[in-house]
């Protein structure tokens, strides 16, 4: 039986406003699409679709786990998450959940249990 199998890559990177008005990034992720494409084209696989979206820093708490690096929301200053943004299903993986414990700033693979955002809270 013939299948076809379609896979999810996610990448990021930090920008700010000035060069997403300006586009200044473009022309680097241009480069990079067309060095994937070349590689994947050497695996017989096909890259198809992609897009990019931007989510304010501040807005959502967005930074790195002080322990591992891991990308995370600080649940303790954004409670409510990526709620209402269609997105969220397919970044639970991306960026992990995370808060506040004894003045450092933790995903929730690295929290304590017992911390409100812990992964087995
Ligand atoms: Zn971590």
């Amino acid at each position: 039986m013939k299948q076809i199998a379609i896979r999810k890559k996610f990448s990021y990177f930090y920008t700010d406003s000035s060069e997403i008005e300006s586009g200044a990034f473009e022309d680097r992720l241009e480069e990079l699409d067309d060095e994937m494409r070349a590689l994947c084209k050497k695996y017989d696989v096909e890259m198809s679709g992609g897009y990019t979206t931007f989510f304010g820093l501040e807005k959502y708490a967005i930074g790195n786990c002080e322990k591992c690096g891991h990308l995370m929301l600080n649940r303790d200053k954004n409670p409510a998450g990526f709620s209402g943004n269609e997105l969220a299903a397919e970044l639970d993986y991306v960026i992990y959940d995370g808060g506040e414990s004894e003045g450092k700033v933790l995903c929730e693979e690295c929290l304590p249990f017992t911390h409100r955002w812990g992964h087995h809270s």
